[in-house]
């Protein structure tokens, strides 16, 4: 960090302010007296440096970062990729995943079902959500615990591990038991108390990116759940809000390279959320394992048009199996192992 003191600013002052922070944060300050202005050069943990409060002191003109606010998420620290495992399936450093499922349990017939559909199509993880957050009240909310319960029965019908939508700190214990791999979703990306919460989880957790937060943002984020302990974290680009209105929300796929670059963890892709409609769907997830993505997360339906969240978006167990069937090629290219 770098704090670039007012004109003028005496001597007396700068020692003060030297002593303070290094006090304060434990952290060693060098000085560089210029022509009118000095420079202070700060080495250690700044991380708990408030830049904002610092920037009010009246010596002061101007803080700036050189290095990140994240650490045990970001790349400099942990040079090696991250692998995580979900129910003994590996993803990120080489392995690529796949999870398919509705947007919704919706019944037991339902989630077996395309449960089976897609473990045959050779998916790693189902995903299906039991609490669902909508954007009216009057939508279909999930079926709640009992969709969890029906979750737990596709498992030990197909041996797929679980991933599914946790929104209150309330269900922490149940998803502790129930989930393999626990999803905080785009409008809860910033739920700090959440993300606290699932740090203390042992499970671990599938962070979608906000939509409309930066990948700074969504890596500090992840950071929050790290901190509080469960260092378990898959990212994953969903779609951001952007000024175009004929796909759902716009797939940024810049995030893949530059979350690689800023950090060691996993980032899988969301097609379906991020295009919106079934069709789009195979191309995206195609783009997404081209640019280097860790896995995808697609959502399939047996009877979209009739699903009760989401079918304009869903893939048939049939038109998952064609996808299935480009992807393993094309992992196989880009030097990846299809889990
Ligand atoms: C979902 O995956 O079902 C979902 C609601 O996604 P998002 O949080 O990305 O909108
Ligand atoms: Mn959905």
């Amino acid at each position: 960090m770098v704090i670039v003191m007012k004109p003028g600013v005496g001597q007396e002052a700068i020692q003060a302010l030297v002593e303070r922070l290094e006090r304060e944060y434990e952290v060693t300050v060098g000085v560089t007296n210029g022509i009118g202005c000095s420079i202070l050069g700060l080495v250690g943990d700044t991380a708990q440096i408030d830049m904002d409060k610092l920037s009010m002191n009246a010596t002061v003109e101007r803080v700036m970062r050189v290095q990140e606010p994240y650490k045990k998420a970001n790349r400099k620290f942990h040079p090696e990729d991250s692998v995580v495992e979900v129910g003994g399936v590996p993803i990120g450093g080489g392995y690529f995943g796949v999870i398919a499922g509705p947007c919704s349990v919706e019944s037991e017939e339902q989630i077996i079902g395309v449960a089976q559909g897609v473990k045959a199509a050779g998916a790693s993880l189902l995903r299906g959500g039991a609490f669902k957050p909508r954007t009216s009240p009057y939508a279909f909310q999930g079926m709640g615990v009992p969709g969890l319960e029906l979750l737990g029965k596709a498992r030990r019908a197909t041996g797929l591990p679980i991933v599914t939508e946790l929104m209150s700190p309330k269900y922490c214990e149940l998803f502790e038991r129930e989930a393999d791999l626990v999803q905080i979703g785009a409008r809860n990306m910033q739920n700090f108390d959440l993300l606290k919460e699932v740090g203390k989880m042992s499970k671990p957790i599938l962070l979608k990116r906000g939509l409309a937060n930066s990948y700074e943002e969504w890596v500090m984020s992840a950071e929050y759940i790290m901190a509080s302990g469960n260092e378990k974290v898959i990212l994953c680009e969903r779609g951001i809000r952007t000024f175009e209105s004929y796909t759902r929300n716009t797939l940024d796929l810049s995030a893949i390279p530059a979350i690689r670059k800023m950090s060691h963890l996993p980032i899988i892709v969301d097609p379906s959320h991020a295009a919106g409609m079934h069709w789009m769907v195979e191309p995206l997830a195609m783009a997404a394992a081209a640019v280097g993505a860790d896995g995808v997360m697609v959502e399939v339906h047996n009877d979209p048009p009739h699903a009760k969240c989401d079918g304009q978006q869903a893939l048939t167990p049939e038109s998952f199996q064609r996808l299935m069937s480009k992807l393993a090629l094309l992992v196989e290219l880009v030097g990846k192992r299809l889990v």
